[in-house]
């Protein structure tokens, strides 16, 4: 069992600087995340675009502001529980949380924020009939640990950047990796696209245009796939087979945890501290809704902020906090770091 201060289930842009604004407040956090890694729609859906609106970045690439934020964080020693979605939450009778997986993980809380954005992003998956008997047995719709394709015959499907990204960096860990999309052109990262065709180029990876997977075999394990070229069928060997057709957004489960929701996102009180009606429980980024409210990046750390006030204040009753500037206060990591500024930077006014 997991326990922390904070538990903030969603690893996007604000669960992860709901993390820095709790560590100032020397408040211990803890992430659950349904994907593989850290980031939300920035590292999934559009990890290489800028972002022209962060405030102090003229532009920033939205994989490199995950990165700053993680690094920013990293003093904060926050948990992580990656690639397991929270399904279940309840409230215990010292006022307490707890909060479980689809794995099984047990999450104990003194509070709980949802940063879950647009929610769980489920993989669209290929119309193929028998396609569930080969999960987990062949068929994976994200890339968890790319170890387990080592010198493993690799079929990925796709156009778009996961598609492309996903088999540029294979290409160095399987044994063959074969690039199948419906359309001659991709759409993604122009710098990805050169790679894959300078890979291809090489030898490194087999692209087969215009095709489509129209079939999966296997006893037990899948042993090959049949792709469709221009009506011309034929099985092609593969240990695994990659769809990566983009993924589409679920509120899922939080749907049913008695939380007020209104247009798939939860209601919460925007005069305050981003409290949904459910006593210690926050929402905060795209998953919440409030008259006025617009779900962009820097919104999302301005709520995370003035909730992670109201948590100290939940977790120190009486307890009077007062503001200070970081340049001011310095930052006191708790892995024993301390960032200060210089004292001539720090000039008293009496
Ligand atoms: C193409 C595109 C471009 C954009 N450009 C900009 C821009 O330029 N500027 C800007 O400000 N905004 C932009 N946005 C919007 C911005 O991405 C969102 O406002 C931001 O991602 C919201 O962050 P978040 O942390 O609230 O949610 P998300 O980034 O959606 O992260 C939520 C996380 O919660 C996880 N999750 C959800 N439910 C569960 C569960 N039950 N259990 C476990 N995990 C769960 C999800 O897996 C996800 O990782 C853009 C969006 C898109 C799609």
């Amino acid at each position: 069992m997991i326990t922390t201060d904070l538990l903030i289930i969603g690893a996007g842009p604000t669960g992860l600087f709901a993390v820095f604004e709790a560590g100032l407040l020397k408040i211990k956090c803890h992430i659950i995340d349904a994907l593989p890694q850290p980031g939300g729609q920035l590292a999934e859906l559009y990890p290489k675009k800028p972002i022209f609106d962060i405030p102090g970045y003229p532009s920033v690439l939205a994989g490199e502001l995950v990165d700053n934020l993680m690094e920013q964080i990293k003093q904060f020693e926050p948990g992580f529980t990656l690639g397991e979605t929270a399904v279940t939450l309840n409230k215990l009778e010292d006022g307490s949380f707890e909060v479980v997986t689809n794995k099984g993980t047990i999450h104990r809380a003194k509070a709980v924020a949802i940063a879950g954005g647009l929610g769980t992003f489920e993989p669209r998956k290929p119309q193929l009939e028998n396609i569930a008997d080969f999960e987990e047995k062949g068929v994976e719709y994200f890339v968890k640990n790319p170890e387990l394709f080592r010198d493993k015959k690799i079929i990925i499907a796709g156009g778009g950047d996961s598609a492309l990204d996903w088999s540029i960096f294979l290409s160095n860990v399987a044994s063959s990796v074969t690039l199948v999309h419906r359309r001659n052109e991709f759409r993604g990262a122009l710098d990805s696209v050169e790679k894959v065709q300078e890979l291809k180029n090489a030898g490194k990876i087999k692209l087969i245009t215009p095709a489509e997977i129209v079939g999966i075999q296997g006893n037990g394990h899948l042993e090959s796939v049949t792709i469709d070229q221009e009506g011309n069928q034929y099985q092609v060997e593969a240990d695994y087979f990659i769809p990566l057709f983009g993924l589409t957004p679920k509120l899922g489960e939080i749907a049913n945890w008695g939380l007020e929701i209104e247009k798939n996102a939860i209601k919460v009180n925007n005069a305050l501290d981003y409290q949904t009606n459910i006593d210690g429980v926050y929402a905060i980024g795209d998953v919440n809704t409030y008259p006025g409210k617009l779900k962009l990046i820097l919104c999302g750390f301005h709520e995370a902020t003035l909730m992670c006030q109201s948590v100290y204040n939940r977790m120190n009753p009486g307890r009077k906090y007062v503001l200070k500037y970081t340049t001011v206060s310095g930052v006191d990591g708790f892995d024993g770091t301390r960032k200060e500024a210089e004292k001539q930077v720090v000039k008293k006014i009496d």
